[in-house]
């Protein structure tokens, strides 16, 4: 079986879809910085309940037609029936899209009916038995454990049952704590899987928004990060300096440790993507 280390690095960014014109172009200018670093794939989030999917496929298109990068949108089957997650595919499909992000999701308040999927193991069994290997599949993977878990070994099953259902590659989410990773990876290995788990990477720019993300998605921010981030308070140059020392690192660990690559949260932001990329000496391509 192989392990994380032999599987070629992949390095993936990912953006939301825009809510406006204006950050529709502000987005455009972002691809274009990162399209030059030569990722794999840009992959765009999915509202569940289906509030972007619109905006989700049209970003998706507009990547393909601007940039000739792969670009995998997101789709999360909360709150959705199986014909619609057919006809979503079944568009999919029509523009060519051969790369997906499955994930169950989170109803959004206010909205009560869970649907016709209860978790995303079974829509990514739904894909396999409506287009067959036509997609390259993705899943969610919780090296700090998902937060509605009962406990880690119910997790890890049920990660195992996802790829058992036919995903092909992982995406974590972020984390800033390099041992959960490896434990997660070993456990895997452990169990028999054989996919790539990349580990999700959020750069650190600012504090409010990244405590506010990390409280609920249940990714920790280390007392040791977040009582720094807290003494540079609004000294956002700091956050930035630091932030980027203590991502730089991990990521330098997560590779050097095995880790199949790299996927960036920019929060549609090219810098803080940027800034990582060019520090850790990541390949682009001519260089
Ligand atoms: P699942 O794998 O279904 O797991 C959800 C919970 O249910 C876990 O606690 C799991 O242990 C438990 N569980 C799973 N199967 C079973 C079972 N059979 N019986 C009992 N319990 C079970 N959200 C969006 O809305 N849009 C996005 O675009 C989006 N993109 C994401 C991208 C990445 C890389 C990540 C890591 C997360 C993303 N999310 C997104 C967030 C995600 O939708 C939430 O974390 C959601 O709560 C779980 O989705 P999942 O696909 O991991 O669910």
């Amino acid at each position: 079986m192989p392990s994380q280390a032999d599987y070629p690095k992949i390095y993936s960014c990912e953006f939301f879809p825009p809510k406006t014109d204006e950050a529709g172009e502000r987005l455009r200018a972002v691809r274009q910085t990162l399209a030059e670093l030569g990722p794999r794939f840009f992959s765009v989030t999915y509202g569940a309940g289906g509030s972007t999917q619109a905006r989700t496929l049209g970003t998706v298109l507009e990547i393909q037609r601007d940039s000739g990068i792969d670009a995998a949108p997101h789709l999360s089957c909360v709150g959705s029936t199986r014909e619609h997650i057919r006809e979503t595919l079944d568009t999919y499909r029509k523009h060519a899209i051969r790369h997906l992000v499955a994930l169950r999701g989170d109803l959004p308040s206010g909205m009560h009916d869970i649907g016709e999927f209860r978790y995303a193991n079974e829509l990514v069994a739904f894909i396999r038995e409506e287009t067959g290997d036509h997609f390259f599949i993705e899943v969610a993977a919780y090296p700090e454990i998902h937060p509605q878990a009962r406990s880690a070994s119910d997790d890890l099953l049920h990660f195992k049952r996802k790829v058992e259902a036919g995903a092909d590659s992982a995406i974590t989410q972020y984390f800033y704590n390099a041992d959960a990773y490896f434990r997660f990876v070993d456990e895997c290995a452990d169990m028999g899987l054989d996919i790539p788990v990349v580990p999700g990477i959020m750069p650190i720019t600012n504090h409010a928004q990244l405590a506010r993300f990390s409280d609920a998605c249940g990714a920790e921010i280390p007392r040791w990060i977040r009582k720094r981030l807290e003494a540079y308070g609004d000294d956002r140059e700091s956050i930035r300096a630091f932030g980027l020392d203590v991502v730089t690192s991990l990521c330098e660990r997560l590779l050097a440790g095995g880790a199949p690559g790299l996927h960036f949260y920019t929060m549609n932001q090219s810098e803080p993507t940027l800034s990582l990329w060019q520090r850790l000496g990541l390949p682009t391509p001519g260089a």
